[in-house]
């Protein structure tokens, strides 16, 4: 399907390229899920999580390093990101989310999108970082609880709060 390589599409016109290196590169997410989110993707052809092993693991720290990189630059806090992989991505090329807590955006308009960065289904890169280093890869997560992840309560990342819907959720995100 070619929405899936939406992602090496954009890659390959440097204009996109916010910052590039010999490993890697950070472009803007098309459809940003929160005033700032950022994809920081190797240049090597490694199409998911799903490909990695130990020894990705001095990759997976450059591209930690230019999310750190893309912080900066932007003027931002690192303690106001969050930095990690979806467990189920569905686009090809490997890409690190950079993505700002505040969750404003217009493009975040389903529970599936809210639910995918505020549940087990976004994995912190530390975490991934942790798993790939003791496991020498990355498990899938079973159908199952992908589905129970996604049909979770739309609860607040910053409060007690949780929405009865995707418009009181955004209506809520305004006022943090
Ligand atoms: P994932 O669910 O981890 O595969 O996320 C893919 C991300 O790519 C989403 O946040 C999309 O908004 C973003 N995206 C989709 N197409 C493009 C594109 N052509 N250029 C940049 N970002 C894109
Ligand atoms: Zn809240």
């Amino acid at each position: 399907m070619s929405w899936q390589t939406g992602l090496i599409k954009t890659i390959l016109d440097p204009a996109n390229l916010i910052i590039s290196t010999d490993i890697a590169v950070v472009i803007a997410d098309k459809y940003p899920k929160a005033r700032h989110h950022y994809l920081v993707l190797p240049k090597e052809d490694i199409a998911s999580i799903f490909q990695l092993n130990r020894k990705h693991l001095p990759l997976l720290e450059e591209l930690h390093l230019l999310a750190r990189n893309i912080i900066e630059v932007r003027g931002e806090c690192f303690e106001s990101f969050r930095i990690g992989f979806h467990a189920q991505p569905s686009m090809q090329r490997l890409h690190l989310h950079v993505i700002s807590k505040d969750f404003v955006s217009s493009w975040l308009k389903t529970k599936k999108h809210w639910n995918s960065f505020n549940t087990p289904l976004f994995i912190p890169y530390e975490a991934l970082y942790e798993d790939l280093g003791k496991n020498d890869k990355i498990e899938r997560l079973p159908k199952a609880k992908v589905e129970e992840l996604l049909s979770k309560p739309l609860a607040c990342n910053q409060c007690e709060f949780v929405a009865k819907n995707i418009p009181s959720l955004k209506e809520h995100l305004l006022q943090h």
